[in-house]
Parts: C-alpha cells; structure tokens; sequence
C-alpha cells in the first residue's frame, strides 16, 4: 500500500490526502486522458533536494502539449507546488508525483471541455526494481509487446494511456518471474523497459537508442549520459537490435524510480559476467555522489527545499 503522508497539492490548495478524490464519470477514467511526471527528494548532506525538478516540470508541460491539455500553472509555479508540498508533509526523502487530467464535465472522446485537474503527491518510495537491484542486478526478459509505433501514441509524452502498454509487458515479466522486460520498437530493434531506459557498454563504450526508437526521452537518461561524458566516456545514441544486449559487456536501467539498475540477465542469456560491471559501478558512484550533494552541482541539478 501507499506510504500516505498529510496533504496533497490539488489545483493549487494543499488538501488532507483522504480528501484528493475526483468523481469516477471524469474524462480520465475512462480514456486515459492524464500526463504525469516521476521524480525524487533526496536527504541529501546538505538537506532536501529535489533533483532536476525543473527538467520534469517542463516535460510535463511537454507532454500536455502534445495532447492539448492546457496546465493553468507555469513551471516555476509547478515548482514552488512540489516543494510546498514536501514541506508541509515534513518529509526529506521521497518520490514526487505530479499529475495533470481531464476531468468532470461531458464523457464523449473530445477532451477539450472537460476541465484540466493539476495534482501532486508525494510519498516514500523505497528503489523500483528491489532492494538489492542497484549492487546484484536484475533479471529481465523481452516483452512480447511491442512499443506503440510512432503514428499510434506519442511515446515522448509521459502521458498515463502509454502505461497501459507498460502495463501488459510488466505482468507479463512478473508471472513468467522476470523483474523487469525491455520492450521492442515497431521495427524490432531496442525500445526501452516498462518505465526506464536502456544502455549498454560495448568495449568501452557507451549506447543507448536514440530518440527515434519509440522511448521516453528520459531525465535519467540524459543525467547519465552527461555523467558519462563528463567522465571521458563516448555515448553514442542509435538504433540498437536485439542482439546486441546479449552481447554486451554491460547493460543497465535508468529512470528517476529505478535510478540506475544493472541488468545480469536478458531472456535466460547471461550479460557480462552476470553482475554489476565496472563501468555501470563508476556510473552509478558517479550519480549517487551528485543526487547525494557528495560532490560539486556543476550543472544545477538539485534544488535545495
Ligand atoms: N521510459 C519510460 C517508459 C518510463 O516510464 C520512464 C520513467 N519515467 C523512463 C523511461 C525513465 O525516465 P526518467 O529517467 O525521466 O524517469
């Protein structure tokens, strides 16, 4: 169950968590029509910190527009609302989850005369993928779906409808006792997990599909890419067949629930030495001393409550 705190941020007002409810004939429930963002507070050594809270707020003004949706709130506004509502919840580590819907008005298709809902919650939310994910890695299988192609559902959009795409390949990979599947793209080449992104190191270097093979353009992703770089490492986004997973020295997750998750194991094929490579160790070293405040902000990633 949901580790519930006090309040939560509805339209502007910080209401009791019991309270934030919406009538079930509205547009959202019926057709999916919602965007939301994920994202965390660290405790970090010098306090709270929000990390690239202004990144996630502005893809979720993204992904509204995509779908029409006017959010009546500016980023900063977006902001200031995550961190009231961490405040008032006098919590210092949690998951972040602001959401913006279609709600009560009429139940045809058409959205746009249904009013815009913007919501934000926030709760404790211990690692995705397990607790032991980060150091042993996971076990993963490939889906059977596939991404939606990219004239079907814009997968740039967070929006809540292309979950339940997610949704089919993580049953799927939970009842045949995967933790996770990788899904593939329209034609058959690597997409992403069910809510993270992939890389994998090839002799030394760095790869993840590039923004053409159907993923979310992920907050992690381009963290990690940046850490990456920054660390003399090349990184190079393509299109990336199947095989070439198996194949890989290392192949890891990222995403701001999973953070960054060693993969051991792809369809029963062991990757690597079958645990945490050297590169994804140093990757993830290097992303906790920065989500942490270890080390310099050099590229103003946190935002201090
Ligand atoms: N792909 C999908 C489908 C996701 O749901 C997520 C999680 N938001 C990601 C990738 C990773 O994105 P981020 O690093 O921004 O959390």
């Amino acid at each position: 169950a949901l580790d519930e705190t006090e309040k939560i941020w509805f339209n502007g007002e910080l209401i009791d968590w019991k309270d934030a409810q919406i009538h079930v004939l509205s547009h959202v429930v019926h057709y999916g029509s919602s965007v939301f963002e994920g994202l965390r507070c660290y405790d970090t050594e010098n306090g709270p910190a929000v990390f690239r809270l202004k990144d996630h707020m502005k893809r979720l003004k993204d992904s509204a527009k995509v779908y029409r949706m006017d959010i009546p709130y500016t980023i900063e506004q977006l902001c200031e609302g995550v961190k009231d509502t961490i405040n008032i919840n006098k919590i210092k580590s949690c998951y972040v989850r602001p959401i913006a819907f279609r709600g009560y008005n009429e139940l045809g298709v058409y959205p746009l005369n249904c009013p815009v809902e913007t919501v934000i919650a926030v709760w404790a939310w211990g690692q995705y993928l397990g607790e032991d994910a980060l150091e042993q890695g996971i076990d993963i299988c490939t889906s059977t779906w596939r991404k939606m192609a990219p004239d079907t559902m814009p997968n740039m959009a967070k929006a809540g409808s292309n979950y339940m795409n997610s949704q089919l390949s993580k049953m799927e990979a939970t009842m045949n006792g995967y933790k996770e599947s990788v899904l593939l793209n329209y034609s058959g080449n690597v997409a992403e997990g069910s809510g993270e992104n992939i890389f994998l190191i090839e002799d030394g270097k760095i790869y993840t599909p590039d923004l053409g093979s159907s993923v979310l353009r992920g907050i992690t992703r381009d963290t990690v890419i940046t850490i990456a770089e920054d660390l003399g490492y090349e990184v190079s986004q393509e299109i990336i067949s199947r095989e070439r997973l198996y194949l890989a020295d290392e192949v890891f997750f990222t995403g701001s629930a999973a953070e960054l998750s060693p993969i051991r194991s792809i369809d029963q094929i062991q990757i690597g030495k079958g645990k945490r490579g050297p590169i994804t160790k140093k990757l993830q070293d290097a992303l906790f001393d920065i989500i942490n405040n270890r080390v310099e902000d050099e590229h103003g990633w946190l935002d201090f409550i």
